[in-house]
C-alpha cells in the first residue's frame, strides 16, 4: 500500500527531502520516474505498455504536497516506517486503500527503481 497526502498538508515541505524515492513532489509541480532513482529512458510496465522515465508527468495535485503511488514503497527496503509520516507535523500521510501491496511486491518496486 502506499502512502497518500491529505487535504489536511500545511505544505511545509519537511516530507520531501526524506522520501528515498523521490516519491513525493510540490504541489503543481511535474514527476518523474527519473527523479531520485537509477531509472533511465524507456522502461516496460509489464502490461504492454512502455513510459521514458525521464518525461514529465503531469502533477497530481495542484493545491497540497503529493506522493505518486507509483514510485512510493511505504519506504520498505529503506526504513523501517514511512519516513514522511514520520516527520509530518499535522499526520496527514496516512495508508492510501486505492494502491495495496504486499511486503515482497514493494521490495520487487523498490530494487526495480535502485537496481538496474
Ligand atoms: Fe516516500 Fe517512504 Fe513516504 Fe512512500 S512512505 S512517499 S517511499 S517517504
Ligand atoms: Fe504536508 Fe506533512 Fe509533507 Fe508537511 S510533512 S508538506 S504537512 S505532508
Amino acid at each position: 500500500m502506499a502512502i497518500i497526502i491529505t487535504e489536511e498538508c500545511i505544505n511545509c515541505g519537511a516530507c520531501e527531502p526524506e522520501c528515498p524515492n523521490n516519491a513525493i513532489y510540490d504541489p503543481a509541480t511535474a514527476w518523474r520516474f527519473s527523479d531520485g532513482t537509477e531509472l533511465i529512458g524507456i522502461i516496460d510496465l509489464g502490461d504492454g505498455d512502455t513510459l521514458n522515465t525521464e518525461e514529465t508527468q503531469a502533477a497530481l495535485s495542484d493545491e497540497v504536497y503529493y506522493i505518486v503511488p507509483d514510485k512510493c514503497t511505504e519506504c520498505v527496503g529503506f526504513h523501517d516506517e514511512p519516513q514522511c509520516a514520520a516527520v509530518c507535523p499535522v499526520d496527514c500521510c496516512v495508508d492510501d486503500p486505492d494502491h495495496r501491496e504486499t511486503k515482497e511486491e514493494l521490495l520487487n518496486k523498490k530494487e526495480f527503481m535502485h537496481l538496474v
